[in-house]
């Protein structure tokens, strides 16, 4: 069976693969259909639907961004939306611009405890630069022996550098993505630590605001909390999501195309998905055709 993975990260935010080693991987795990969802940005966009073409893999225009609601501080995944949206493109502006005043600020207070880091050491590139950046460039400077070191001392919440980043609020995180055609939908609750009473009611208070969907299958979802969530996409008529959260990292907690506990991404979250966003499934989702396809040209998938 062809593999799903609706939620990745790569160089264009605080991912280490490109989006052309993304390609290449998926491609060698079998992944036929992926989303490549970096933080606040688009940059992988077109070109990761151009790398997609050429390795034969189906890529679902997406993003992830991070808003506020009510204290809690939410992840949303926006699948589908024109990556050349006027209005997202602004949006996303203004998000890396509070960034880099944020980025500016840890550097600031970096400063003050005798470690003279500058901004120059941060990559400079179309994508989201912020606090895993921040770590490596800590680490290649001697400062910290690995990334975890930097976050435990200086950038974790009550870390010694740590500043707090101006996140939107969630009704506008959601009109961004709804505005670029794009289907809102509440990335990994489990990260959420809610329980369940608590995230049937913040779901609801979500699907006044336009939620479209929840992302039923993540690693930090526990399988009775999946089930929940499956549940509630069915009685709600939300759209289930599932993704590995891949960073191309050692300590991610699955790698491409698998939901956590070695469990595949299932595949038969696509077709519905596809619907919703108004797409037609490619011919290597639907069984029958994938079949004959593997019989006839891929012998050794
Ligand atoms: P930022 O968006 O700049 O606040 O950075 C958030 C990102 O930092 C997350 O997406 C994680 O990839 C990473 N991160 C957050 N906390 C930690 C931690 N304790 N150790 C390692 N990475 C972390
Ligand atoms: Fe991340
Ligand atoms: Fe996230
Ligand atoms: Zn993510």
């Amino acid at each position: 069976m062809p593999l799903l993975d609706l939620h990745l990260h790569s160089t264009m935010s605080d991912g280490t693969m490109t989006p052309r080693e993304i390609m290449a991987l998926a491609r060698q795990r079998g992944v036929a259909t992926l989303s490549i969802t970096d933080h606040d940005t688009v940059a992988a966009y077109p070109e990761a639907l151009d790398l997609g073409r050429q390795a034969g893999i189906t890529v679902i225009n997406g993003l992830e961004v991070t808003a506020h609601h009510q204290g809690l501080s939410l992840h949303l995944l926006g699948f589908g939306l024109d990556h050349q949206s006027p209005s997202l493109a602004a949006g996303l502006r203004d998000i890396q611009e509070a960034r880099r005043a944020r980025n500016l600020a840890i550097i600031a207070r970096l400063n003050g405890l005798n470690i003279p880091l500058t901004l120059d050491e941060l990559p400079n590139h179309r994508g989201q630069t912020g606090r895993p950046h921040i770590a490596r460039a800590l680490q290649v400077r001697g400062v910290v022996r690995s990334e975890q070191e930097a976050f435990a001392r200086f950038l974790r919440k009550d870390g010694a550098a740590y500043v707090q980043r101006q996140l939107l609020p969630v009704s506008q995180a959601i009109n961004m993505i709804v505005e670029a055609g794009g289907l809102p939908v509440l990335a990994h609750p489990g990260a959420l630590k809610l329980g369940e009473p608590g995230l049937r009611q913040l779901v609801r208070e979500l699907i006044d605001q336009g939620l479209a969907g929840l992302e039923v299958y993540h690693p930090m979802n526990s399988a009775p909390l999946t089930r929940c969530l499956a549940l509630l996409c069915q009685t709600l008529g939300l759209v289930a999501t599932g993704g590995s959260d891949f960073h191309g990292r050692e300590g991610d907690k699955a790698p491409l195309g698998e939901a956590g506990g070695k469990l595949p991404v299932p595949t038969d979250l696509l077709a519905p998905l596809l619907a919703r966003l108004n797409l037609n499934p490619p011919p290597v989702s639907r069984p029958e055709a994938d079949k004959e396809q593997r019989h006839a040209h891929h012998p050794d998938r």
